[in-house]
Order: structure tokens, then sequence, then C-alpha cells
């Protein structure tokens, strides 16, 4: 679409960012039925294809089950003691590849008649009723309403800042070598990093071809070459033979898992989504089921006429015990193998996903905190209730 020197369009929702946040509100607005609604959606890339696979969890039965690539019932939890075999039931794992999530959106697009804008927005202006959309300088939408996904950094630094980096190669075989009917969730046999936790995992679609990667949870990236090797020698680790292996993908990513906080509804109008609005749980980085619950909300609100504002993606209590968590690793309290063995150890699977989604009670919630080690709890409880205190007071002494 030309934009140059023409007045800013009105419509009702703009979608600010394209990415997968936006594109699960577009399928739910449509599967909805929200067809009276004028919709923008401006990114500078129209994002298509394969850039990314989600693995999440839900119960099965749902519009996602056409669009799977694969799911399982159970997973496997490893580390150097044992291979712990994991039921999953009611729910599943699953596995989605980011092209049919984009098609879905786009085939939303149609149907609903949106407004694509291919540019980068550099300005939202809410005056309280509406929002102007400003793009590579020019008004180009003025919007009742906004969501923001662009990445964003927090509000400010957090106490924790820590990065979930991987690698992923999509292997195939040509002799069957991986168990379809299982993915491993989290393989802690990877050499550990001085400071974080690494692991390997697997995720088949069939005995001949699978995404494997190698993941940190650390304050840094690694090389490129760090990268290849830590595969390769996850690989090996699998017993897979390289001479019989053809990668076909490689998946590259980096998730913030932090305590810094996001901010979720910046002004009136203007909502944020994904990443940039805390749906990445900050002890997993997983973000996926967060993004499609919020999407969900944001439609079923629109569809009956209320402002399309999402439940935060995760209760305060949840941030909080994150935070925990999250210093008690870094500053070395506790050793991630050690942290999640404990907590499949000492908890049904099903208790710990759903705490995860932030579905669980607070005695639940007290059940699997109480399954992790209790001193280096206490001492990173302490250690996070000092911290908070003094921002709170330097905080103070700036205002006055
Ligand atoms: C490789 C990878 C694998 C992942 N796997 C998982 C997983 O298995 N499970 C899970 O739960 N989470 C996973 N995540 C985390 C998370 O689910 C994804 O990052 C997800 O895509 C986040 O959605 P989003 O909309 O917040 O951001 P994105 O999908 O990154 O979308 C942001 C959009 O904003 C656009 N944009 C940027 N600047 C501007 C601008 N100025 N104006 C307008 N638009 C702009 C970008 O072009 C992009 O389209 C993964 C992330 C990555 C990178």
């Amino acid at each position: 679409m030309n934009r140059v020197n023409r007045a800013p369009v009105d419509v009702d929702l703009a979608l600010v960012g394209g990415g997968g946040a936006a594109s699960l509100v577009l399928a739910a607005l449509d599967r909805h039925g929200v067809r009276d609604l004028r919709v923008a959606v401006v990114d500078p890339v129209h994002k298509r294809g394969q850039d990314r696979t989600w693995a999440f969890w839900d119960r099965p039965g749902n519009d996602l089950d056409p669009v799977l690539s694969a799911s399982w019932r159970q997973v496997e939890v490893v580390t150097a003691q044992r291979r712990r075999v994991l039921d999953l039931a009611p729910l599943r794992y699953a596995m989605l590849r980011s092209g049919p999530v984009y098609d879905r959106a786009a085939a939303a697009e149609r149907r609903l008649g949106v407004r694509r804008i291919v540019a980068a927005a550099d300005a939202l202006d809410d005056d309280g009723e509406r929002v102007l959309v400003r793009a590579d300088g020019s008004a180009v939408l003025r919007a009742s309403w906004v969501l923001d996904s662009r990445p964003r950094p927090p509000r400010r630094p957090g106490r924790t800042n820590w990065l979930q980096h991987f690698r992923g190669w999509w292997l195939a075989s040509d002799t069957p070598v991986f168990d379809a009917d299982r993915a491993v969730l989290m393989d802690f046999r990877t050499p550990q990093p001085a400071r974080g936790v690494s692991f390997g995992y697997v995720l088949p679609v069939s005995d001949r071809y699978a995404l494997v990667e190698y993941t940190e949870f650390s304050p840094a990236r690694l090389t490129d070459a760090g990268y290849d090797a830590a595969l390769a020698g996850y690989r090996d680790l699998l017993g897979l033979d390289p001479v019989r292996l053809v990668v076909r993908e490689v998946e590259d990513g980096v998730i913030p898992m932090t305590d810094a906080p996001f901010d979720a509804h910046p002004s009136p109008r203007v909502v944020r989504l994904g990443t940039a609005g805390g749906a990445t749980r900050p002890s997993t980085g997983f973000t996926f089921s967060a993004m499609r619950r919020q999407a969900e909300q944001v439609a079923r609100a629109l569809a009956a006429g209320r402002p399309p504002v999402p439940a935060p993606a995760y209760p305060r209590r949840h941030l909080w015990m994150d935070a925990v968590a999250l210093r008690a690793l870094d500053r070395g309290g506790v050793s991630g193998p050690e942290f999640f063995d404990r907590l499949f150890d000492r908890n049904p699977a099903e208790r710990v996903l759903r705490f995860l989604d932030g579905a669980t009670s607070p005695a639940e919630e007290l059940a699997v905190m109480s399954s992790t080690r209790l001193s280096p709890m206490v001492a990173a409880t302490a250690g996070d209730a000092a911290d908070r205190l003094r921002a709170r007071l330097v905080r103070g002494r700036r205002s006055r």
C-alpha cells in the first residue's frame, strides 16, 4: 500500500507487529466471527513460512489439531541418573510450525478484510480516545485500539536477566532412529555451563525425522561455532550417527528469561501482546500458550463489544515465584538439572504444566514450591525481598 502523504486511515483495531501474537489474534477474530470491525496490521515484514517451531502443551481436541506437526502423550526428562517418562494425560505436548499459523492468519486477514501496511511503526500517540499510529515518519492510522507486539525491552532491567538461547537441527535419517511416540522435554546430560543451565531436547515427527535442539538458560549467547559444537555433542550423546543424517533446516532463537517488568497496558488504548507484553514465562521461556490464551480473550471481548484488554499473562504470585527460582538458579544456590528433576519427581507432570501456565490453585503452588530444596529457595526469597526493598527506597528517594 502506498502511504506517502495520505491522511491516516480510521480503523477500530490496529495490530502493530504481525508475528506470533498478532497471527493468533487474527485467527481468533476469524473463529469468533468478528466481521464488522475495521482492522489493520502494520509490520515491515509479512510473515510467511517456517521461521520457528512452537512447542507447548494443551488439551487435545481444539482448533489447532489439524495444523499440528506432531503431538505426544508422553515426554521424557533425562538426567545423568535417570530417564523419567512422564504421562501428560489429560494434556499433550504438541509441536506447531510457524507456516500453518501464518497461513491461517493470512486466510483470516482476507476474510476479515484486513488492511496491511508494510512499514515499521515508530510511534503510537494515544490521546485516550484514539491512537495515532506513525510509520516511517508519517501518520498512517487512527485506531480506537492498538495491540502492539513489536519487540521491545522491559520497562527497566530485572534483578536477574537471563536468556533462553538455542539452536536446533531438523534431522532426517535414512533409518528409523527416533521414538515417534515420545518427545524428550529436557535432557540434562549435556555439559552444564559455569553459570546457567543447559539441556537438549528431541521433538520427533516420525521415526526418521525430528527437531533436535541444544538450549541454554544463561546470561549470554554462544558463538555460532559454540552452538554447532554443543548440538553435535548432543547428537553424539543420543547415539546418532552423523553419516546417516542430513540437516534439513536450522532454527536459532533467543527468548528473555527475566524478572524485569513488561508494560502490558502502557497507555489507555494501547495493549501490548506477545513477548513485549510479558507473555514469556520467566522461568521457562514458554510463551505460546499465554499468547494463545490472550488472543482468545481479545477476540471474545471484541465479539462482545468490549475493550480488547486481556487478563495479565500470568498471576503476580507466579511472577514472584519465578523471580525467586531464577535468582536461586543464577546465584548458584540450585543446580538446574536438580531443580527440574525434583519438580517432576514430586509432582504429577500435569500439575507442573498447569503451574507453568499460571493455572494452579495456591495449595498446588505450595506443593510445587516445596518440592524444591528449601535452603537455597529461602536464601533466594530473602535476597529478592531485600533487592525489592532497596529498589523501592531508591525510587522513593528519587521522587522526593
Ligand atoms: C526460534 C524461536 C522458537 C520459539 N519456540 C517457542 C516454543 O517452542 N514455545 C514457546 O512457547 N515459545 C517459543 N518461542 C517464543 C515465542 O513464542 C515467539 O518468540 C513468538 O513468536 C513471540 O511472538 P511475538 O508476537 O511476541 O513476537 P514475534 O513473533 O517476533 O513478532 C513480532 C513482530 O513485530 C514486527 N516488528 C518489528 N518491529 C516492528 C515495527 N517497528 N513496526 C511494526 N512491526 C514490527 C516483526 O516483524 C514481527 O513480525 C520461540 C521463539 C523463537 C525466536
